[in-house]
């Protein structure tokens, strides 16, 4: 096999923060090539109907605005706030389609697991030596062939919305969640569109407390509007009074708006959704006869059943790390999100996602030299991530990874 060149960096997933990275590692002349299981921007697409509470001015990265500036691209009005699907046809797939990335992209490409060529997780431990040894990434097509690619360098943006979280009291799953999930919603569902035969006139348990669950029961309570005998049921895990309280003068007017209707439907503000606070999911029971669910909740130490005809849990996502368990990691015990950005987020001691400092690359470094977690994946199970804030660990992370490869040369 080819040694690859010293310049190589390989991107898992073609996200907002992934082609980010291409781009500006195209600029600062790296071998970069992304590997996206789906198609270019698959996450927001799949929350497409979900406007953004952040505007078009927060949500573009610097360096593909460049490129996409130099091709000719319209650019949306800064102050509008996009779906996620307007996200991407406006924005992620116009990237996608440049001529300069084209070739470096590669759709339907899954990337399994990532190693190091000829050296195990236990070898050179915390040590630089490890650079040498390619990263070695087995990438699957979607006709199940598998190949191995290499690269010197590695970043991990492959998001965390693959993998929600369970609606169980203490994160783990309910009594029989684990048998009934495939049935159930773990996603912010299209209510009022795609999803709307599905929920209309049914009686709906959502669960979590969270900006999610608050968007699908506002949803379902528009929906209750236009389709009799549709109800909701909002188990949340918080005492309802501390539901999405409001931010001193929110700069964000979507996530103000947001907010404020959640309040009020968790205050009971409306017949059709019935809020039960500090409520713990114990066990889901379903009668195949009459398609209902049992859900025992526990709200104290007193059990209560509801009986619904579906169930989405919006309880939040988590990193997968199956993808780099042969690299050298330092996991937050807490977050699951890579260590030293973890504490940075937690000693900041900032309460919202707008006051998040720039840490730089020597925070957002692992033990294992040149590989980066970024994007979504980077807060592992934190919710407060934003895209102004992934672009600007993609301006310091490509900015270290070619003053390493220069250096590197320089030895060499
Ligand atoms: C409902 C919702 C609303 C949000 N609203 C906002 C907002 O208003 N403002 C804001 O700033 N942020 C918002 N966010 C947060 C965040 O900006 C988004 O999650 C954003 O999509 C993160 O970008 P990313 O590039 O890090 O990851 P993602 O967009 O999640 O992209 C990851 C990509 O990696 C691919 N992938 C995953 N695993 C593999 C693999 N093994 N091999 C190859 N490819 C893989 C996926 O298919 C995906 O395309 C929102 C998030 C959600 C869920």
């Amino acid at each position: 096999m080819p040694v690859p060149a010293r310049n190589t960096l390989a991107i898992v997933g073609a996200g907002p923060i992934g082609l980010e990275a291409a781009l500006a590692a195209l600029d600062a002349g790296l071998d970069v090539h992304v590997f996206e299981r789906g198609e270019a921007g698959a996450h927001p697409l799949a929350w497409g109907h979900v406007r953004m509470f952040t505007p078009w001015r927060m949500n573009i990265g610097p360096a593909s605005r460049v490129h996409l500036d130099r091709a000719g691209w319209t650019a949306p009005a800064p102050d509008l706030h996009p779906t996620g699907r307007e996200l991407v046809e406006r924005y992620l797939e116009p990237v996608a389609r440049l001529e300069e990335l084209k070739p470096r992209l590669h759709l339907h490409a899954q990337v399994v697991h990532i190693g190091r060529q000829g050296l195990l997780k236990g070898e050179s431990v915390g040590s630089k030596a490890r650079r040498e040894h390619p990263f070695r990434l087995l990438v699957r097509d979607p006709g199940g062939r598998e190949n191995f690619l290499h690269a010197f360098s590695l970043i991990d943006a492959s998001g965390v919305y693959g993998q929600p979280n369970w609606a169980g009291d203490g994160g783990i799953p309910a009594r029989s969640e684990l048998y009934l999930a495939p049935q159930m919603s773990y996603h912010p569902d299209d209510v009022l569109g795609l999803g709307r035969e599905r929920y209309a006139g049914k009686r709906v348990m959502v669960v979590g407390s969270g900006t999610s669950a608050a968007t699908t029961v506002l949803a379902l309570a528009d929906l209750a509007r236009a389709a009799p005998g549709t109800q909701v049921v909002w188990a949340a895990r918080r005492p309802l009074a501390q539901v999405l309280p409001p931010i001193p003068d929110d700069p964000l007017s979507e996530r103000h708006r947001l907010y404020a209707r959640a309040r009020a439907l968790a205050g009971g503000g409306e017949s059709t959704v019935t809020p039960i606070g500090d409520a713990r999911v114990e066990g889901f029971e379903f009668n195949a006869a009459t398609h209902r669910y049992r859900v025992t909740l526990m709200i104290g130490e007193q059990p209560r059943v509801e009986e619904v005809e579906r169930v989405i849990v919006n309880t939040g996502f988590g990193p997968d790390d199956s993808l780099y368990r042969e690299l050298q990691v330092h996991e937050c015990y807490a977050s699951r999100g890579p260590m030293r950005l973890s504490a940075a987020l937690l000693d900041s001691g900032a309460t919202d996602c707008l006051d998040r400092p720039a840490f730089g690359a020597d925070v957002l470094a692992n033990p294992e030299p040149d590989f980066y977690i970024l994007g979504h994946k980077s807060y592992g199970r934190r919710p407060d991530f934003l895209l102004e804030t992934g672009y600007r660990q993609v301006a310091d992370v490509v900015a270290r990874l070619t003053e390493e490869q220069q250096a590197s040369t320089a030895r060499s």
